[in-house]
């Protein structure tokens, strides 16, 4: 067998990567429900979003029939500075954990932007530049979409403004150096520079922002300065498709070797990585081709597939957005402090909560303190210093396989390790110091939270 032996990483030829996108929507036989504007309730049209979005990013999102959509080649040459990203064979883990799984994930954490955001930045900004457009407003909460999208602007020459939640600015002053570093403004939100940044200001002094409240004010900035559209890095269909090149990578680099995953474990905080991991796989599920298990993982802080409601609600805190049918906490829910940033958004992808609505995914919360085992035990056996966010999907990754111990079952795991944790120190400290606690919100809570949804006729 040793000729067979599947590498320590399987890499693809340059060849071998994805030529186009991989759009599940055209295989789902019930599509996600539609984006409505929130002034009519009506479905949003392409002129009502041009306003805000950029042409060709309004037909992606829009687009529920094409299955294959093809890469622009600047596209592709960009992927190639940093992609294929390596699918790893995690045979430390597997022996060290002593179970017959055979576990492989798929690491997006080998760019300077630290995960898998900088795919769909690249190409967001390449349709605003093709557009020709002077640039593009967006928020930032952790800072890794901020991040990748300085360095997609800056790599195009286009402008970026980027709103980065307040106690993250003063929290992770390295990540703004980065984004400055590639061109990019950051101001601190809620700010002085929106009308919906004042308000908020007005009516609450101190407070160190939401990521709810950056939208609000990234949007604002969009369509009052001449030349800039607004863009987001997760929850929409758009993203999910340019994200699908990590599970068609994922995919081409296991069929390689005759690998066929059984269980396929992603975290999902807007579902833009997990619903990009799955999506290939998920296709062949819904043509009938073959089964697969798909977990999706979410804090316990911000639970929003396993305790949220399937309904349309507003995808910022200031409602300028359209609304969105996914699952949610509502739009008003704060999460209490999670150190995976990421993860805190109050909806999911209209797309995945379609797909776990209809039984064909799974969800699983887990408690950040048992996260932070995981992303230690997967550091020192893997090497690998994992982002708190990816670190939910190792959690999971390793209960699968510690189950397959317990009923000697060979199953073969894939999960989505979607960054690196480098800027993530001062949460690998609390952890270390043993101060990191496991908020979990109660039933009242998400109760009243939910309460405050829009009230469609
Ligand atoms: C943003 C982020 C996530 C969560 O976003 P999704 O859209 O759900 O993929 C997960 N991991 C990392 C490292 C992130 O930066």
């Amino acid at each position: 067998m040793t000729e067979n032996k599947i590498p320590y990483k399987i890499y693809l030829e340059e060849s071998e990567m994805p030529q186009a996108w991989y759009n599940v929507r055209a295989d789902m036989p019930t599509k996600p429900a539609p984006l409505l504007n929130p002034a009519t309730g009506k479905p949003c049209a392409a002129a009502d979003l041009e306003a805000v979005f950029c042409g060709e990013l309004v037909k992606q999102e829009l687009d529920n029939d094409t299955r294959y959509i093809p890469i622009p080649q600047e596209i592709r040459d960009f992927y190639k500075m940093y992609r294929p990203s390596p699918l790893v064979r995690a045979y430390c883990l597997e022996e060290k954990l002593g179970t017959p799984a055979k576990i492989y994930y798929k690491f997006e954490g080998n760019n300077t932007s630290g995960s898998h955001k900088l795919n769909s930045a690249i190409a967001q900004a390449y349709y605003a530049k093709n557009q020709g457009l002077k640039g593009v407003t967006t928020e930032t909460g952790a800072g890794q979409w901020g991040t990748a999208l300085a360095m997609a602007c800056g790599y195009l020459g286009l402008d970026c403004k980027v709103y980065m939640v307040k106690c993250s600015y003063e929290q992770k002053p390295f990540r703004r150096e980065v984004m400055r570093t590639y061109g990019a403004s950051v101001t601190p939100s809620p700010s002085e520079t929106t009308e919906v940044g004042r308000k908020i200001l007005a009516e609450n002094p101190g407070t160190t922002g939401s990521l709810g409240c950056a939208i609000s004010e990234a949007v604002e900035a969009a369509t009052t300065h001449e030349g800039y559209r607004y863009v987001l890095g997760s929850v929409l269909n758009q993203v999910l498709l340019h994200q699908s090149v990590i599970g068609m990578e994922a995919k081409a680099a296991l069929d390689k070797y005759g690998v066929v995953p059984d269980t396929i474990i992603g975290c999902a905080g807007g579902g833009s990585n997990l619903g990009g991991l799955i999506s290939p796989f998920m296709g062949e599920m819904l043509r009938g081709e073959r089964e697969y298990k798909f977990i999706a993982v979410e804090p316990a802080s911000c639970p929003s597939l396993t305790r949220g409601v399937f309904a349309y609600d507003f995808c910022d805190t200031g409602k300028v957005c359209p609304l969105a049918k996914m699952y949610t906490l509502g739009s008003g829910f704060i999460p209490s402090a999670n150190h995976a940033g990421g993860l805190r958004y109050h909806g999911m992808s209209p797309v995945l909560s379609e797909l776990y609505h209809e039984g064909l995914m799974e969800a699983r919360s887990v408690e950040q303190t048992k996260v932070f085992e995981a992303a230690e035990y997967f550091a020192r056996v893997e090497g690998i210093l994992p982002a708190p966010e990816s670190s939910h999907a190792i959690r999971v990754a390793i209960d699968e396989a510690l189950r397959c111990r317990e009923t000697g079952e060979e199953k073969t795991i894939l999960f989505g390790l979607t960054g690196t944790g480098y800027f993530d120190l001062y949460a690998y400290q609390k952890f270390n110091d043993g101060q990191m606690d496991d908020y979990v919100p109660t039933d009242e809570e998400i109760a009243a939270s939910v309460a405050t949804l829009p009230k469609l006729g």
